[in-house]
């Protein structure tokens, strides 16, 4: 039998990136696998990749918009039942100083890395399988001050920290909750803003692996915190970042 046979994991971002790798090593763990991202076309191209007949429930939603995360759940609630898993994964990055960060940035950022998290989780709660195990996406930039990205780290530290904090609440109920804060991951996100070969390499060079990460790499470790093998596991924060914080 899979480790994750009879099993539901919601997965927001799982369209693209660490969401997809995520989804296609859960997939091959056994588990059934929901997907969900604002781009209705992404969702569809992720599907016909995952290949994965009748355990790919695809549904587009904002997690910046609550109305949207409701309907998220009842699609849950009717097609799938129970969540065994939460991959709280959705984000965006916004890189500015302080002094250049617009009043929309300020409100996409907050509204999607921090509200979109935390109410995803929120709203998650009733449909938890007991001994349910949640993981939210951090950053690597949780742990270092970089002077154009005080926004998009602030809000990742908000998240690791909620991390914790639902772990002290949900833990009496058996549910795990931790983060993972990959580092340097060759993402759309991360082409997005290392949009050059210079940008790459310098990010390559500041790695003691001396290589960027894959989605897959970091779809391990959110597989593992989502597993049994974790099961005395809650409230932490795994960096799967090459060693980048060891040397920046
Ligand atoms: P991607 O851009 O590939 O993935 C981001 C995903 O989030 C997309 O599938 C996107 O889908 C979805 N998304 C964005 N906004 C929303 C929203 N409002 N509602 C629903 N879905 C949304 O990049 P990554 O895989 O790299 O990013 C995944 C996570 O990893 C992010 O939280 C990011 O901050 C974090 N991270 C990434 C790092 C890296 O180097 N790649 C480093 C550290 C952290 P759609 O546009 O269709 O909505």
């Amino acid at each position: 039998m899979a480790e994750f046979d009879g099993r539901t994991v919601l997965i927001t971002g799982g369209g693209s990136g660490i969401g997809l790798a995520t989804a296609r090593a859960l997939l091959d763990a056994g588990a059934k696998v929901v997907i969900a991202g604002r781009d209705a076309a992404r969702l569809r191209g992720a599907v016909e990749t995952l290949d994965a007949a009748g355990r790919v429930v695809a549904v587009p939603t904002d997690v910046a918009k609550e109305s949207d995360l409701d309907r998220l759940m009842t699609v849950v609630r009717d097609r799938v039942g129970r969540l065994h898993g939460v991959f709280a994964n959705a984000g965006i990055a916004r890189f500015n100083s302080c002094a250049e960060v617009t009043g929309v940035e300020y409100a996409d950022l907050l509204d999607t890395n921090v509200r979109g998290v935390f109410q995803t989780i929120q709203k998650s709660l009733p449909l938890l399988a007991d001994r349910a195990a949640i993981v939210v996406n951090g950053s690597w930039l949780v742990h270092r001050g970089i002077a154009t990205t005080p926004l998009y780290a602030a809000g990742k530290a908000a998240v690791v920290n909620l991390a914790r904090s639902l772990a002290a609440d949900l833990g009496t109920r058996g549910t795990r909750v931790n983060a993972v804060s990959p580092g340097y991951i060759v993402t759309d996100m991360f082409l997005g803003i290392a949009d050059t070969e210079q940008a790459r390499e310098g990010a390559r060079r500041q790695v003691p692996l001396g290589r960027l990460g894959r989605p897959a790499e970091v779809a391990e470790a959110v597989v593992f915190l989502l597993s049994d093998r974790s099961s005395y596991i809650t409230g932490q924060e795994l960096l799967v970042d090459g060693g980048l914080i060891t040397s920046v």
